[in-house]
């Protein structure tokens, strides 16, 4: 990794923002990318910049442009869609046939520099007292928001979180602000399980140490109505199915560095669990910006550790080692 001198991008087309970044937050896909090269199919052609957590203030708008002017202070929404495609004419703007994402091989550079050039559907002013950070954080967390949604809705029900991640962080985040009765979470990482704990989770297990399946059956002898698979490995599949109690829900949310899933048979076709997978969001940013500004969601235990842009390589390598206890880092520009 390392950091070049590049022109300046300037606007093209008349709902072209040129942005000047404040902050960006380091991604597990990012991190995907920089070790592994590649997220499934989608494989990086160097030199390649990565980033999508991006937030910074508007420094020029196109003539069309209305929803934001020079000077303001904006959180940046990392899909372009073509908004014409079957997908994005019925809403699924997220799964575009020809979807442009930040930071995403094959599709678009990513954010992790000083200026960027995003069309105005990208960019949501940050109002109130929305910071920065806010607008930077608003990308994972309407995942969250997006993937309790998708479950149908998690009030005065019983869930648990496998894997406690920035994105089963924001599942819980967003689980809390719509009133869901226990929060249950394992992670291999116990500065992480020490986060879920502060947040009110009312049981933590790491698998590493303990049978997560054990202890939380000991408390839930029923089972659980709702589990979030949010770090992409078999064994918190295989975890989530065993606590789901019959009727209940898995929804898939980590990101896998394999190929194939497996499901026991038997216990997902007894219990007859419904099962969703989620594809990052749609429509969810402007909520996940409204449930922090309206302070339902506050997201500062989330953001452990910042770095100067300077810096970006350190930050990269201890998010990929997860060292320190990290759950969210932050560049700052
Ligand atoms: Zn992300
Ligand atoms: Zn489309």
């Amino acid at each position: 990794m390392e950091i070049r001198e590049i022109p300046e991008p300037v606007l093209v087309k008349p709902n072209d923002v040129k942005i000047k970044m404040s902050v960006m937050g380091i991604c597990g896909s990012d991190i995907h990318y920089y070790t592994q090269g590649q997220i499934g199919s989608q494989i990086v052609q160097y030199p390649f910049t990565v980033g999508h957590e991006g937030a910074g203030v508007v420094m020029e708008a196109g003539r069309d442009v209305k929803r934001v002017k020079p000077g303001d202070k904006i959180a940046i929404e990392p899909a372009m869609p073509c908004w014409t495609c079957d997908q994005c004419l019925s809403g699924r703007y997220h799964t575009c046939r020809k979807l442009r994402f930040l930071g995403c091989p094959g599709q678009a550079e990513g954010c992790l520099m000083e200026y960027i050039v995003m069309p105005e559907e990208s960019c949501f002013p940050l109002t109130g007292k929305l910071t920065a950070d806010h607008g930077s954080i608003s990308e994972p967390l309407a995942i969250g928001v997006y993937s309790v949604k998708k479950s149908g809705g998690v009030k005065r029900l019983k869930i648990g979180i496998f894997g406690f991640g920035p994105i089963g962080m924001s599942v819980m985040l967003a689980a809390k602000a719509q009133g869901v009765d226990k929060i249950y979470v394992t992670d291999k990482i116990d500065e992480r399980l020490a986060i879920a704990g502060k947040e009110g989770a009312a049981l933590m297990g790491n698998p590493m140490k303990e049978n997560i399946v054990e202890k939380i059956n000991h408390e839930e002898p029923l089972g659980l109505d709702l589990a979030f698979e949010c770090c992409g490995k078999q064994e918190a599949l295989d975890q989530a199915i065993d606590l789901l109690k019959p009727g209940g829900k898995l929804v898939v949310v980590g990101i896998p560095e394999f190929d194939l899933w497996s499901l026991n048979v038997e216990t997902t076709r007894r219990r007859e669990l419904s099962l969703q997978f989620i594809r990052r969001q749609v429509d969810c940013v402007e909520q996940a910006l409204k449930l922090m500004k309206t302070g339902s969601i506050i997201v500062d235990n989330m953001i452990t550790h910042r770095f100067p842009f300077t810096k970006t390589k350190e930050a990269f390598d201890l998010v990929s080692d997860y060292k320190d206890g990290v759950m969210k880092a932050m560049i700052d520009f």
